[in-house]
């Protein structure tokens, strides 16, 4: 009965309660680098099957990822734990907004069985926020990771996570799961942090990525912006500075593509050209990897990443 009567108030409540009171913006026309075909493969069917299946959620789907019919065809696909429901606010944001219902304990369980019958040889694992959770989430994010080795000892796992603000030392519970990537995103230029994450610190963020590297050197650290919000070319410089004195070995950098007229609108689109530019010179500042092109996620692409992220730091060893 419970369920029942949450899956009505679901319903009848707005994805996001918060950005209803604002005016639309316009949607800008995508330019032809951007548009994707619908997905309709045997493979995206497939994994959509048995995403399904085992109840799990996927920031693929909530996030509206252009990328799905690609990733889902490859049988890759980025699962997001701790519900569907997040308790910040983000401007650029798809995924719903509000109370999220309690923890379920038998999800761990359950990611790491679907790993294993995925057969994946590296998976992402993200989440909402979770705020209003004494830890943030970081036992649970920590179990699951714990099960995914149980379950699929083979598979490399890498996480996206959220920045554990005002939760005391609770990242080091995660860190101390030893995901192989670490992955934190930034997002955007400090300058638009309080119109775009407003919810979230820039500084925390950046500190959170160097403390992964503190507390564990083994693990690569990862972190995303997505650029068309209005940000100028020095900032994002700045950025990549930033990163590289915390110590962050890859970089992603995509277009923002804007979810919802209530959502912050895209103030341009970036060309192909400009994204292999700022390829260029984020690689002239030492990341091990870039990865910058209109589509990029911070999952697209990750298990491929992660075998040039790997090579690119042997090489770097061995002082090639
Ligand atoms: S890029 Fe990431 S979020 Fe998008 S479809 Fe691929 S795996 Fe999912």
């Amino acid at each position: 009965m419970a369920t029942l009567l949450d899956n009505k108030d679901k319903e009848e409540r707005p994805r996001h309660p918060e950005k209803q009171g604002r005016e639309d913006t316009p949607l800008l026309r995508k330019p032809p680098w951007i548009r994707v075909k619908a997905p309709t493969s045997a493979g995206y069917l497939e994994t959509r099957e048995l995403v399904r299946s085992a109840k799990l959620v996927t920031v693929c789907e909530e996030a509206g990822c252009p990328n799905i019919g690609e990733c889902w065809t490859k049988k890759h696909a980025t699962l997001m734990i701790m519900g569907d429901t997040c308790t910040r606010a983000c401007s650029f944001c798809n995924v719903r907004t509000g109370m999220p219902a309690a923890l379920d304990a038998d999800e761990p369980r359950r990611v790491g069985e679907t790993v294993a019958a995925m057969g994946l040889g590296h998976v992402v694992i993200t989440s909402v926020d979770r705020d209003d959770l004494a830890d943030g989430g970081a036992e649970h994010f920590a179990a699951v990771v714990r099960a995914i080795r149980s379950a699929a000892p083979k598979a490399t796992i890498e996480i996206l996570t959220p920045d554990f603000l005002r939760k005391g030392d609770a990242a080091n519970i995660v860190i101390d799961a030893r995901p192989d990537v670490f992955n934190h995103n930034l997002e955007t230029v400090p300058r638009l942090y309080l119109s775009i994450r407003p919810g979230s610190r820039y500084y925390h963020s950046l500190r959170l990525l160097e403390r992964v590297k503190e507390r564990d050197p083994s693990q690569f650290t990862k972190s995303g912006l997505m650029v068309g919000l209005g940000e100028s070319k020095e900032e994002v410089m700045q950025v990549m500075d930033d990163m590289r004195s915390a110590g962050v070995d890859f970089l992603t950098i995509g277009q923002y593509l804007q979810p919802t007229r209530k959502h912050a609108p895209v103030d341009r689109f970036v060309t192909p050209e400009e994204f292999a530019t700022l390829e260029t010179i984020a690689k002239a500042k030492g990341f091990l990897l870039v990865s910058a092109s209109p589509l990029t996620r911070s999952s697209y692409h990750a298990d491929e990443d992660f075998a040039k992220l790997r090579a690119a730091r042997e090489d770097k060893l061995a002082g090639r």
